[in-house]
């Protein structure tokens, strides 16, 4: 309605547009600020990045390794979805659902194809992320993949940082270690990753359906050293222990 008053107030007091949201309010989301002092001052006129930046390459890093994290598609494989009253299970879901209160040391779990053991790692990532606790889950090929995508110019994060990630979250679960391409270069990536978390004892699940001794020998024996972790067997999987049980453990050095 013409000459209608307005409903009320509309006095805004601030007449400078504010930053779209989501914009720095330092920077204004140029990533760059100068400090505010007089002609002739050392800093005058010199630029300073500004710490929105560092904030978003955390973020990017971050985003980088949930996407790396494969547990998305896991999610409904939890300890609730899982029946331990299948023949051969029961132990292995009893010892993961400790571990998963509270994480430490190594568990691998073997078995063949379809034993159950992808579901009780997810279960335990899943455990973690209900807790609020950092975890990447994720298949090995999968892995490997990802890295070597870093090497590419126009990917967003740079190998260093996604291997540095990885290396250190708080707990890896490594899934169908044993299924990659055993490429030189993977040997290397796995063995490396895999012994800076047995020297630092980082708390790590890894599952395979390999014989541990089919394994690279530097990976097989930080797997089966009953100082740090436990080998836990699934359904009819005996003959899925190192050969001669006993023999691959050897007093932990770090190297
Ligand atoms: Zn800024």
């Amino acid at each position: 309605m013409v000459g209608a008053r307005p409903g009320g107030p509309d006095h805004r007091v601030a007449e400078r547009p504010l930053p779209a949201a989501g914009v720095c309010l330092v920077c204004a989301g140029a990533g760059w600020v100068s400090l505010d002092v007089p002609v002739g001052h050392p800093m005058f006129g010199r630029a300073f990045r500004c710490e929105c930046l560092d904030r978003q390459e955390e973020e990017r890093k971050f985003e980088e390794l949930l996407r790396l994290s494969n547990l998305e598609p896991f999610r409904s494989k939890t300890f609730a979805t899982f029946d331990p009253r299948l023949p051969g299970v029961g132990h292995a879901y009893e010892r993961c659902r400790q571990y998963a209160q509270d994480p430490m040391g190594w568990l691998v779990l073997c078995g063949p194809f379809g034993c159950g053991k992808t579901h009780l790692a997810a279960a335990i990532a899943n455990e973690a992320v209900s807790r609020n606790s950092k975890v990447l889950f994720t298949v090995v090929p999968d892995l490997l993949d990802h890295l070597r995508a870093t090497f590419a110019p126009s990917s967003p994060i740079q190998y260093d940082d996604l291997f540095e990630a990885v290396r250190t979250t708080p707990l890896l679960v490594l899934d169908d270690l044993g299924t990659e391409h055993a490429s030189s270069w993977a040997q290397e990536k796995l063995y490396q990753l895999l012994n800076h978390r047995y020297n630092n004892e980082l708390p790590t699940v890894v599952t395979t359906n390999r014989r541990l001794d089919d394994l690279d020998d530097r990976i097989a024996s930080r797997l089966s050293d009953r100082a740090l972790g436990e080998i836990i067997l699934l359904e009819n999987a005996r003959d899925y222990r190192p050969r001669q049980d006993g023999e691959r453990r050897r007093k932990r050095t770090p190297r």
